[in-house]
Parts: structure tokens; sequence; C-alpha cells
């Protein structure tokens, strides 16, 4: 058994799909990571800012 070693060196890691670069497990997005999409408010901004379709939801609210 030499399971040891990758279970201490292992963290999950996924890409992130607006600037493709492989981010790790931190312990800020320990309640959350299964949710974590991009590896920093930037690229998530970024990512939205590209598909503004929910951008028209805040109009009405700034009438009244
Ligand atoms: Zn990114």
């Amino acid at each position: 058994m030499s399971d040891e070693k990758v279970m201490k060196s292992f963290l999950p890691s996924k890409k992130c799909p607006v600037c493709e670069s492989l981010f790790s497990w931190r312990k800020k997005w320990a309640c959350c990571w299964h949710r974590v999409v991009y590896c920093s408010s930037e690229c998530m901004e970024s990512a939205q800012a590209n598909s503004d379709v929910q951008g028209k939801r805040s109009v009405d609210e700034q009438s009244a």
C-alpha cells in the first residue's frame, strides 16, 4: 500500500473556464467548493459580463 503520499498531497482542483488556469482547493472555499467554478471573482465577473442575459432584472427595482 503506497497511498499515504497521495492522500496527503491531494487537493481537489478545477480549471477556470475564463482564464483556463488550474486552481486548487482553498480553505475559504471549504463550505462551497462544489459551487466554485472560477478561480477568482474577476473571472466570475468577466464570465457574467460576457453573458449579460440576466442583466435586465434590476431595472424594475431602480424605478421604485
Ligand atoms: Zn480564472
